[in-house]
């Protein structure tokens, strides 16, 4: 198969019908962990690809369809669905993934009142990562009378207004049944575009996962070097080049600690199950290294960014930032106030797919300083998300743009 060239997050609140959405787009589950391995990748995040084709019917009208209905269709592209997952404690992996995702799907079912608490999490996370392609797909039509359904409509309406998604398509669908399913479709092709291309750009790629992908007992030469499984953001990637891993790993020299950026050459590249020579942005991407996979196994490079030897933002120890804060602290049902950063105070960031915690050693208007505990590789414009601590977990209060 052709690699997808665009990401699309599909969000929500628990039980609301990602999954069901997903397999009723791709065919696919994104549940893929007992094949983890062998694909060498599945982010922490679900994924699941399928090409879309642009059909006609008997009179010659266009519509659109995730399989080759006949000789007509033509392929328009291929997609990767990232599922996130709609558990509360599990916001810093929703917001690490929104860091690849061109666009989302928010799905709401109609048989329950808008906003559930995760419905609300996930547009205010969409709208923090500045992701403004959204479509919003109203499920379980089914399950619900007109009257309801109407209802739901207009609840959701209320909802989105004053929001990024203010003007997406609300679409009613029955996943479950595979009802209007190719009208989410249309949406997809005519809303997320799909992120341009440039070959010339030096590559970047974010690190979601890391593995050893060898069984215990392999033979030394037989062993595979570790994988790098993540989204590349930007450039192309073939096998045989040199890479280099910021922030790399942390080592003791002396007395002293250091981190020491990994440099390594690519073998193998994958994007969902298929093999390349090279790999362009699109999809999940898995790089197979020549690193001794005791450096990548069990995640242990997650948060890392890949790309040139020289051209990697170099990591940073120490993050200035102008700060855009909600007005309200996310995941509550009542209105608790964001109150101003404070110098002192430690807060947590999502950059790229790195999650850090750091204390703010300046904060003057809406500019502040923080210093990181662990470093991240980040470029000045780059977008932070910040948590702060409210009744005793990381709550999302807001957003960083990067100054230095
Ligand atoms: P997720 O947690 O958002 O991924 O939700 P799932 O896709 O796992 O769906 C939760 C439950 O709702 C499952 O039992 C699905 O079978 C069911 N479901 C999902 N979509 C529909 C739908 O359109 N109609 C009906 N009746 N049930 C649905």
């Amino acid at each position: 198969m052709e690699q997808p060239s665009v990401n699309i997050g599909m969000v929500g609140h628990v039980d609301h019908g990602k999954s069901t959405l997903t397999y009723a787009l791709t065919g696919k589950k994104t549940d893929v962990h007992s094949e983890e391995i062998k694909r060498g990748i599945s982010i922490k995040l679900g994924y699941a690809d399928t090409p879309i084709y642009k059909c006609f019917d008997e009179n010659g009208n266009e519509f659109y369809s995730n399989k080759k209905l006949n000789e007509d269709c033509i392929l328009s592209r291929v997609i990767s669905i990232v599922d996130a997952p709609g558990h509360e404690t599990l916001m810093a992996t929703m917001l690490a993934g929104s860091s690849i995702m061109n666009g989302a799907i928010l799905v709401i079912a109609a048989n329950e009142k808008c906003p559930q608490p995760q419905t609300r999490e996930h547009l205010t996370a969409l709208e923090i990562m500045g992701i403004k392609e959204i479509i919003v797909v109203q499920n379980k039509i089914d399950l619900v009378t007109r009257e309801r359904a109407m209802e739901s409509y207009r609840e959701i309406k209320e909802f989105l207004k004053g929001s990024i998604a203010e003007n997406a398509p609300i679409i009613p669908v029955s996943a479950y049944h595979n009802t209007n399913i190719d009208m989410v479709l249309y949406a997809i092709e005519n809303i997320i575009k799909t992120p341009e291309f440039r070959e010339s750009d030096d590559p970047l790629m974010y690190i979601a996962r890391s593995f050893d992908v060898n069984k215990p007992g392999t033979s030394i030469k037989n062993l595979k070097g570790g994988v790098l499984g993540g989204s590349l953001i930007k450039g192309e990637l073939k096998i045989g080049d040199e890479i280099e891993i910021v922030p790399g790993i942390q080592m003791t020299r002396g007395n002293k600690t250091v981190w020491q950026n990994i440099n390594t050459e690519i073998v193998s590249l994958m994007a969902g199950s298929s093999s390349y020579d090279k790999i362009r942005p699109g999809g999940l991407a898995a790089v197979g290294t020549k690193l001794d996979p005791f450096l990548t196994k069990s995640d242990s490079l997650t948060g890392r960014v890949l790309g040139r030897p020289g051209k990697v933002p170099e990591a940073a120890f120490s993050l200035t930032m102008e700060s855009h804060l909600l007005k309200r602290v996310v995941g509550f049902d009542e209105n608790i106030k964001v109150e101003p950063l404070k110098t002192n105070e430690n807060i947590m960031l999502t950059v790229g797919t790195a999650n850090t915690v750091g204390v703010i050693t300046s904060s003057r208007d809406n500019s502040i300083e923080v210093s990181l505990k662990y470093p991240v590789a980040a470029s000045p414009g780059d977008r932070v998300a910040i948590g702060r601590r409210v009744m005793n977990r990381w709550r999302l209060i807001g957003y960083g743009s990067i100054i230095s």
